[in-house]
């Protein structure tokens, strides 16, 4: 193996110390502390876990946490209402409405419901308007973690080619603008692009955020390439449930300059980068100096 491991765990938890320690000053000098909310509605395992590590997190740095579990059967008036209420608060500087929301909630209005100086996940149109326009705005916290990543990995991004393979709103789309705002050469890729392989070994920058398990061998990558592995996948090997991410770990560490694992890359970031965004939000919000 020769790839320089990116320990998103250590990362992650240098961020937090730094959001921690922010806290703590706006505490003494403002008598201020952050709330994040989060909505939870439904019973998914996946998001329960989620949810719960978030809730843990944000307690462990210093802010208020607070979770809204609903019933699977709300009705959308009914989140709606608990939106504008959160909306109100001025003791919540982030919300944030766990996704995948049950089919009958149109997700799209539930999320463009959120006050975007509170929108922490930073997928309110206005946001996403903001960050394609490269104005200030909430970033969405896995690409958010991706880039910090990057950059330390590799100081200055300018002029590097980068290939991002998914284009979902939460993650492929946003990164590549991020990329793009770092004057990278960006491609995206998914489901329907021609001869991937190729386009992976022309990448400096690969992420990888597609949902399907190992799918990127080492030969897809260009020798010394920076690999972000967004990938979460499930799966049962020797008779063992284990975390797989997108990208085949062990012939893209024999080839990659450095690479993220999975587990222990861009998760722990993720998390990381929320309470972030919930600090910069509340910052904002009380006309302070933003964290930098
Ligand atoms: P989506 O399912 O929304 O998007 C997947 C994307 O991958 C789509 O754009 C799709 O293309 C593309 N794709 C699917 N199959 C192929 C293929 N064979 N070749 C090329 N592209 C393909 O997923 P998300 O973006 O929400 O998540 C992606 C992964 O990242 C998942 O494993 C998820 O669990 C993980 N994740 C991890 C997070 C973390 O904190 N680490 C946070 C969020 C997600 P098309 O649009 O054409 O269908």
């Amino acid at each position: 193996m020769s790839a320089t491991i990116i320990d998103g765990k250590a990362f992650a938890a240098t961020v937090r110390a730094q959001v921690a320690d922010h806290v703590a000053r706006l505490k003494a000098d403002h008598g201020l502390t952050p709330g994040l909310a989060v909505v939870l509605v439904g019973e998914d395992p996946a998001s329960e876990v989620y949810v719960r590590s978030k809730g843990k997190q944000t307690t462990e740095v210093g802010m208020n946490s607070t979770e809204h579990k609903l019933p699977a059967d709300t009705a959308e008036a009914d989140l709606l209402a608990l939106i504008a209420q959160l909306n109100a608060d001025p003791a919540v500087n982030g919300i944030l409405v766990q996704l995948p929301l049950p089919d009958h909630l149109d997700s799209d209005l539930v999320i463009n419901s959120i006050d975007p100086a509170k929108d922490v996940d930073g997928f309110h149109i206005s946001n996403v308007g903001l960050l394609g326009t490269g104005q200030k705005s909430m970033v969405p916290c896995t690409p958010l973690g991706c880039l910090m990543m990057l950059r330390a990995q590799l100081g200055s991004l300018s002029g590097l080619n980068a290939v991002v393979v998914g284009r979902s709103n939460i993650v492929g789309k946003p990164m590549a603008q991020l990329l793009l705002g770092d004057s990278c050469t960006v491609t995206i890729a998914h489901s329907r692009t021609k001869d991937l392989a190729e386009v992976c070994r022309g990448a400096d920058i690969l992420v990888a955020a597609v949902g399907r398990p190992e799918m990127i061998p080492g030969d897809w990558i260009k020798p010394g390439a920076t690999v972000v592995d967004v990938g979460i996948n499930r799966i049962e090997r020797d008779g063992k449930k284990t975390l797989v991410g997108d990208v085949a770990f062990a012939s893209a560490a024999a080839v990659a300059g450095a690479i993220t694992p999975v587990p222990g890359g861009v998760g722990p970031m993720t998390i990381a980068c929320l309470l972030a965004n919930t600090l910069t939000a509340t910052c904002r919000a009380n006309g302070l100096a933003e964290p930098q």
